[in-house]
């Protein structure tokens, strides 16, 4: 995204607060305004007192009567420029403040409805610095706006047209010398912005590496890896400081010209006002004037250098912060779209196809129905589709081509939240907030009682393992549920939907062993939460796949073998070859 569409687009984001941007800006106008009288009431006073000096007596009545409406317009303009620079300062510290959390807010919602593909592209980790960075460069570009840079721009836009009316060759040079200082500091923008680019990009790695490398402490310690993560680290650290110093080089450049830009611009100007006084173009008080111009704008200016060197550097932040807003938030909502209400449960599967790349169908003309209440087990090798294919259900992707019906009604045609009300998703990975047991419960239904989580819970077996925990429902469920143990994890995730009770089910089975007393209360907790609704499985276990209505064997995103549990078996053919190899695991439970 080019510098300036990148610029109004983070004015674009002040959104609500547009109105008070507004208003800054008019201030600020005012504000120039009072800064640039001062100069050019100073030099009236000079003149007034210039040709005083040059009468013979000095009569201080004429004096003073010349000099008053020049010093109370003076202390009039003072005040005004005080008044207006507290405005400023308090009203765009506090739009910066209050916009930075709506916009932080709109990030946080925006990334947790992205597909999951998406948040795995980009690692978490890194999807939080770029919240945090992005919202603090957003924030200080507005305050830097606001406080600084629409005032430099609006000095110019005044200055340029009053300088002109003063006098013609000063306000030549000094536009000359505003244009040479905005060119050459472009031109170190330039070189910088690439440079920058290249060190966000190593930043990024780095924190990634961190995020990644704390999120596996214990993977580290096992493997004694301590020294080698560090060792990776030490040289991410170089390769930043590498990309770093020739773009703080060209800062360094930008920062001794500015200084220098001053002292030669009153230079410049005060050679050609003497030259100009010479032939009587000019008085002293223009002269005295045009250098407080030179003064005051090469001010200006020098901020606006700052300001663009801050937008240079939050440049990469920004840009990757928009461009994670661009992603398309989610599946689309139909302008029509109704509220299901609670569905029966009768699921078809109209030859639906979907691929997450052209190269290949992940689900190929997939069609099958199941009845209300029904139980349907799909199995078959691993990246064959099964977890795709659900995922179209609760509408995580859309399918490319055929439909996915529930109770005859396309699924596109509900709204969102409402066909993922009636549908209830148990993981194969137990996610859990790192949350207390009943907070990590209530998310199936924030409205439970605790009568009701004890229900849940006791119909998961999970009850006596929670009560047995050091604070019961209270105990912290850990990071990522890193205190509970597998089977403990799956059944607190059964327990959350059952709460849930949703007429639709998808139960991803968990394909790691379980010692054989968990594993039979993990299939129990199974059978009972499968009771009165439909219920999709993709299946490991042998007694969940006898247990099944409907078996579909599902290969290359395709279904090639169909029907009950005995009829397969019967039957030659891929499930059969399946049993036989042994691929379905544990027939101990059967
Ligand atoms: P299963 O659940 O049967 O193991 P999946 O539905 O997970 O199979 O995967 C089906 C195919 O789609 C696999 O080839 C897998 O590599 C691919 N796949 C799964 N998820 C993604 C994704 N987010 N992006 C790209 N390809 C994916």
């Amino acid at each position: 995204m080019p510098w300036l569409r990148l610029y109004a687009r983070v004015l674009a984001l002040l959104g609500a607060q547009k109105r008070t941007g507004w208003w800054l800006a008019l201030a600020n106008l005012f504000l120039v305004c009072a800064v640039f009288a001062e100069p050019i009431l100073f030099g009236r006073v000079i003149d007034v007192l210039i040709r005083q000096t040059s009468d013979a007596t000095i009569h201080s009545n004429v004096l003073w009567s010349a000099l008053t409406p020049l010093l109370s317009a003076w202390v009039l303009v003072g005040l005004f420029a005080i008044v207006s620079g507290v405005l400023v300062a308090l009203f765009a510290d506090r739009l910066a403040h209050a916009q930075r959390h709506v916009v932080l807010r709109d990030y946080f919602e925006h990334v947790l409805q992205l597909p999951t593909h998406h948040r795995d592209l980009k690692h978490s980790g890194r999807l939080m610095k770029i919240m945090l960075q992005g919202t603090d460069a957003l924030w200080s570009i507005w305050l830097s706006f606001f406080r600084d840079h629409l005032a430099a721009f609006l000095a110019i836009v005044v200055l340029i047209p009053v300088a002109f009316f003063l006098n013609w060759q000063m306000a030549c040079l000094l536009l000359a010398l505003c244009v040479l200082f905005v060119a050459m500091t472009t031109f170190v923008l330039r070189q910088t912005d690439v440079l920058q680019r290249t060190v966000e990009h190593h930043h990024s790695a780095l924190a990634e590496h961190v995020a990644d490398t704390l999120g596996n402490v214990a993977l580290v310690q096992s493997f004694t890896r301590v020294q080698q993560e560090v060792g990776t680290l030490k040289t991410l650290s170089e390769q930043v400081l590498r990309a770093q110093f020739p773009a703080l080089s060209w800062w360094a450049v930008i920062t001794v010209l500015s200084r220098s830009a001053t002292t030669l611009a009153v230079l410049a100007m005060l050679l050609l006002g003497l030259w100009l006084f010479t032939h009587g173009q000019i008085s002293i008080g223009e002269i005295v004037t045009f250098i407080g111009f030179a003064g005051l704008i090469i001010g200006r200016l020098e901020q606006a250098v700052g300001f663009a060197n801050r937008l240079s550097l939050e440049a990469p932040k920004l840009r990757e912060f928009f461009e994670v807003m661009d992603v398309n938030a989610q599946v689309p909502e139909a302008p029509n779209a109704r509220e299901p209400g609670r569905l029966r449960g009768a699921i078809t599967f109209d030859a639906v196809g979907f691929g997450y790349d052209e190269r290949r169908q992940a689900v190929d003309a997939m069609s099958f129905q199941v009845m209300p209440g029904q139980t349907v087990a799909l199995v078959g090798p691993s990246g064959a589709g099964k977890t795709t294919a659900l995922a179209l259900l609760y509408r995580l992707f859309d399918p490319q081509h055929g439909a996915i019906l529930i109770d005859g009604i396309d699924i596109r045609q509900f709204t969102l939240s409402g066909l993922r009300r009636n549908i209830g998703v148990v993981f194969q990975e137990t996610l859990l907030f790192n949350r207390s047991v009943a907070e990590n419960l209530r998310v199936g239904n924030p409205q439970a009682t605790e009568e009701q989580l004890r229900q849940a819970a006791s119909q998961a077996c999970a009850l006596e393992f929670i009560e047995q925990l050091p604070h019961g429902f209270e105990s912290l469920a850990g990071e990522r549920g890193r205190s509970l143990s597998g089977g403990e994890r799956q059944r607190l995730s059964i327990a959350r939907a059952l709460l849930k009770d949703p007429p639709i089910l998808i139960l991803d089975e968990a394909t790691s062993a379980l010692d054989p007393k968990t594993e039979a209360a993990v299939v129990q907790a199974f059978e009972r939460v499968r009771q009165a609704r439909t219920t999709l499985v993709i299946a490991h276990r042998l007694s969940t796949i006898k247990r099944a209505d409907v078996v579909l064997v599902v290969v290359d995103g395709k279904i090639v073998q169909a029907g009950s549990f005995d009829e397969l078996h019967a039957k030659e053919g891929y499930f059969s070859d399946m049993l036989k190899s042994q691929f379905i695991l544990e027939p101990r439970s059967a």
